[in-house]
């Protein structure tokens, strides 16, 4: 009679155990949700008649997992009492903590970072670093582990270096000598989580080691932010979504977590995307930046004009009350609902997708060059995979011009078309290794000269308003072919896409605008021609227009996704041997046209071929999430 209960407490225990894997916390299923405070909101939250009615807010629309507790920005520094109250208050409530650094003097002042040939500035980041590793396990350094110094100490001390040489060294040293020791000295078990911002083509000139820190620091975290593309940034919205796999792929199982704020998007929309970008991903957990931002209020003005529509984020839902616990209905009031409202419509489908999976591009490290062009491409749905090293294995590979820092360049490009692989290179890419060898492989040159396109073969001309400046590739009758060709104002052709045998692969010439975003103007029928010769290798394309993205995942599943701010027709085309598609969403089928012509164009070069195509619609800035009924 006695050991009934043991087995019936065993039987429980294996229970929450099977339902509750250890790192779930029973919120989110997919996913942890984290808010980041900064030190000018720590040391409010000193005052707990403050913190506890804007946590309540907060913390009754979001299920949050975890709070970053910064102890230093700006020279501010939170103290040790106020830190351990917040500890307290929040290990209470269930939520975890954390502690934040920020690198910077003055973030205010065009974010003014530490200067690291400064003895005063290494001591106080030092200090701030040893003080903080008493306080936590997990310490992450937000955005600002860079330098932008150029005082005359730091002019002597580059010397003869290039800005960039000279701060890749000292930020590594500085890395390993104020930041990892120190900490580990006080605190041998901490976790130390370096987080990158998005800007990151240009991280070597500002000291940013994507070679070495992600080795010697535990964790590494990504900026998913991306805001509206007309901000001085000037991000594509995918960036959110292929930054997060780049840097997976620099440290496997090591990318802690995207994390978005919420400035800079017009329209509510824009940030529910970053969001759900950022968890299309498979981020492991998304940091809410910050505890401040999070309090602003949804204002009308949020609302998008393509609101009513039922579209993926939707506005007027999301205003309605929300019952609580005790039954009383609470309305909607600041932006945290958004994100609320987000992360129960992703986490619905999420367990469903498997590992994402895209067109392997090699970026070496340090490397620049065609800067962001990728997330271009991926805004043309050619879903991205951006690897730091070259991958042999991929059957089909894109280099952008970013790739002539590899040295080895021209020989790994070789090998690949010997073992019967396709490589597509770019324009820029092509320009920047003439003359060092991939003329061995083709004599196809970029010749400095440029065209203004006024439409493409075999389609309509573009608006009278809308010119398109290329550069001029040239090559050899025979030895190369056209699949894809611009006109200009006296009908003369030119190449956009060129196919050149080499052994047993195929190389192709990619040419891109002088204004990269020329590539949105591209009619439906050409980006689709591109996309069945990059993604010859893929179950599903889409064909549609720009501003339409697809992300593929390993076990048949997708999404497509619109950036557009009206509805399009989209063509789903499948393997031939698929004939279904689910919407993960509504639970409906659909039909697949077997062997239906696509609008590709077929035979030469591959790719176009035998195809199913589903026609979808997809609403305005939403997406719908598939799977291909076996
Ligand atoms: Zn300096």
């Amino acid at each position: 009679m006695r050991r009934l209960p043991v087995i019936l407490f065993l039987f429980f225990v294996f229970v929450s155990i099977a339902l509750f894997p250890a790192g779930a916390s029973g919120n989110y299923r997919n996913f942890k949700v984290s808010v980041y405070a900064r030190v000018y909101e720590v040391i409010r939250m000193d005052d707990l008649n403050w913190l506890e009615p804007r946590w309540n807010e907060l913390s009754r629309q979001v299920k949050v997992d975890k709070i970053y507790l910064e102890t230093h920005r700006d020279m501010k520094v939170a103290g040790k009492e106020t830190i351990e109250k917040l500890k307290r208050f929040f290990q209470d409530r269930g939520v975890a903590v954390a502690g934040g650094i920020t690198a910077t003097v003055n973030e205010m002042n065009r974010f003014e970072t530490f200067c690291y040939t400064n003895p005063e500035h290494r001591k106080k980041l030092k200090d701030v670093v040893e003080y903080t590793a008493g306080l936590f396990d997990e310490i992450i350094f937000d955005d600002f582990f860079f330098t932008n110094c150029k005082c005359e100490s730091c002019i002597r001390a580059k010397g003869d270096r290039t800005w960039t040489r000279f701060r890749l060294d000292l930020l590594d040293q500085a890395a390993r000598e104020l930041i990892i020791q120190p900490a580990r000295a006080v605190n041998p078990k901490v976790k130390l989580v370096i987080k990158y911002p998005n800007w990151y083509e240009h991280f070597q000139g500002l000291g940013f080691n994507l070679e070495t820190e992600p080795k010697i620091f535990d964790g590494i975290y990504t900026g998913t932010e991306t805001r509206d593309r007309t901000w001085d940034q000037h991000l594509q919205e995918y960036l959110g979504y292929s930054i997060f796999r780049y840097f997976e792929n620099i440290k496997p199982g090591g990318n802690g977590g995207g994390w978005v704020d919420t400035a800079g998007s017009t329209f509510l929309d824009r940030y529910a995307e970053q969001l759900w970008l950022t968890l299309f991903a498979k981020a492991p957990e998304i940091t809410l930046f910050d505890f401040a931002q999070l309090q602003r209020q949804i204002r009308p003005t949020d609302r998008a004009p393509w609101q009513g529509q039922q579209t993926s984020f939707d506005f007027d839902k999301m205003m309605q009350p929300v019952p609580q616990p005790d039954g009383s209905p609470v309305k909607p009031s600041t932006i945290a609902r958004a994100a609320a409202v987000t992360f129960d419509q992703v986490d619905a489908f999420l367990g469903n997708l498997g590992r994402p999976v895209g067109l392997k591009s090699y970026k070496p490290y340090h490397s620049t060059g065609e800067d962001f062009l990728h997330t271009y491409l991926g805004m043309i749905g050619i879903p991205i995979d951006l690897v730091p090293d070259f991958p042999v294995d991929a059957s089909t590979v894109l280099l952008t011009e970013c790739a002539a820092f590899d040295p080895q360049i021209t020989g790994k490009i070789k090998k690949q078309l010997s073992d019967g692989k396709s490589v597509v290179i770019t324009s820029g890419l092509l320009q920047a290794l003439q003359g060092k060898g991939i003329e061995d492989i083709a004599e196809i040159r970029a010749t400095g000269r440029k065209a203004i396109l006024k439409g493409f073969r075999g389609q309509d001309a573009l608006p009278l308003d809308l010119r398109i400046l290329i550069p001029e590739i040239q090559y050899l009758t025979n030895d190369a072919w056209e699949l894809v060709s611009g006109i200009t104002q006296n009908d003369l052709g030119y190449p956009l896409l060129l196919q050149a045998g080499y052994a047993k692969g195929s190389l192709y010439v990619l040419t891109i605008p002088d204004n990269f975003s020329d590539l949105y103007s591209f009619p439906a029928p050409v980006l689709t021609q591109i996309r069945n010769v990059l993604l010859r290798d893929f179950f599903v394309r889409v064909e549609s227009p720009e501003d339409v993205s697809l992300f593929v995942y390993d076990n048949n599943t997708f999404i497509v996704e619109s950036f557009l701010p009206g509805s399009v027709d989209v063509r789903i085309s499948l393997d031939s041997k698929h004939g279904r598609i689910r919407d993960l969403i509504t639970g409906e089928e659909l039909a697949a046209q077997p062997g239906a012509k696509t609008l590709g164009f077929g035979g030469f070069g591959g790719g176009g071929g035998n195809r199913s195509v589903c026609p979808v619609q997809i609403k305005p800035h939403s997406y719908r999430v598939f799977s291909v009924v076996q």
